[in-house]
């Protein structure tokens, strides 16, 4: 089997992917940074983002793990003291692989320019480059609303727990086939109107923003942000390529969302 690590570049990260990358040579596995069927990340959520994007070509090929140095993650869930279980694991079982959906996102342009598809394993987030964001959002072809306010937000349902949650989105169970819309601070009063709750979309409904006026905007995906000039459209789905996880023990999504939220 052919293995990767990814560290997020500090000195405890660092330390910690030099040993795991010894130990799983010791047990004869190959490192191959370009092929690998499995990606261990050393840091954090982020971290697993960054692997993420740059694994997004073999996403049927790679599966991903996540090791924290810092906080625990939601990606990133086995603690530095529990490497040599992990290693032995990754070395000496077959182990399960876990599915979650992700967010198709496809910008289209005025000047007839190519497309840009992007997946996205959080979200995608759209606001003005100045001023309030104005756009009118369809779902299924249909007008829905003209929003107007800081951003929209739209996530996968593991990305739930990230951006969304602080935008009083629901906590979805990543296993959904779903994509939340989640308003960032719009504006309601006589004049404007926006539904203000959270929308959860199933996979066969496409859901599209269209500019009003401005056609520039700051999109963000995941970790990335782009500034894209003459929109046209950006158009949003449940992707048909999914995230695989390599899991090695039951750790429930509620029991994270718990531990991380709650109190552990
Ligand atoms: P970062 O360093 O700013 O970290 C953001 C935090 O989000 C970290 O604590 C990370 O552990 C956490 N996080 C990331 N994915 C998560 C998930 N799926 N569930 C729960 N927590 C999660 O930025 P980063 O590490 O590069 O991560 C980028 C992510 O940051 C974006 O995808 C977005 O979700 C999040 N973000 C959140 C806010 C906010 O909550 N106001 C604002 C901007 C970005």
């Amino acid at each position: 089997m052919k293995f990767a690590i990814t560290s997020k570049g500090d000195q405890t990260s660092n330390m910690l992917m030099q040993k795991m990358r010894t130990y799983l040579l010791d047990f004869q596995l190959e490192y191959d940074e370009n092929q690998p069927d499995i990606v261990i990340s050393v840091g954090g959520d982020g971290t697993l983002l960054y692997a993420f994007h740059r694994y997004r070509k073999r996403l049927d090929k790679t599966a991903f793990v996540g090791v924290h140095t810092g906080h625990l993650g939601f990606y990133a869930d086995w603690v530095p003291e529990e490497i040599e279980k992990l290693v032995i694991a990754i070395a000496k079982t077959p182990y399960q692989v876990v599915e979650y959906p992700l967010l198709e996102v496809i910008i289209r342009y005025i000047n007839g320019s190519r497309e840009s598809r992007y997946l996205a394993l959080n979200e995608c987030t759209v606001k003005s480059v100045e001023g309030s964001l104005v756009m009118n959002l369809e779902i299924k072809g249909q007008l829905f609303e003209t929003f107007r306010g800081d951003g929209l937000c739209i996530s996968t349902p593991s990305g739930s727990t990230a951006y969304n949650k602080s935008l009083g989105g629901a906590i979805l169970h990543p296993s959904l086939e779903v994509l939340q819309v989640a308003e960032m601070a719009s504006i309601n009063n006589r004049v404007f109107r926006t539904i203000g709750s959270p929308l959860v979309l199933p996979s066969h409904h496409t859901c599209m923003l269209k500019p009003i006026n401005d056609v520039d905007f700051q999109i963000t995906v995941d970790h990335l942000t782009l500034l894209h000039k003459d929109v046209k459209s950006i158009q949003f789905r449940v992707a048909n390529e999914k995230i695989r996880f390599a899991r090695f023990r039951a750790f429930p999504f509620w029991q994270r969302v718990r531990d991380s939220f709650v109190c552990d």
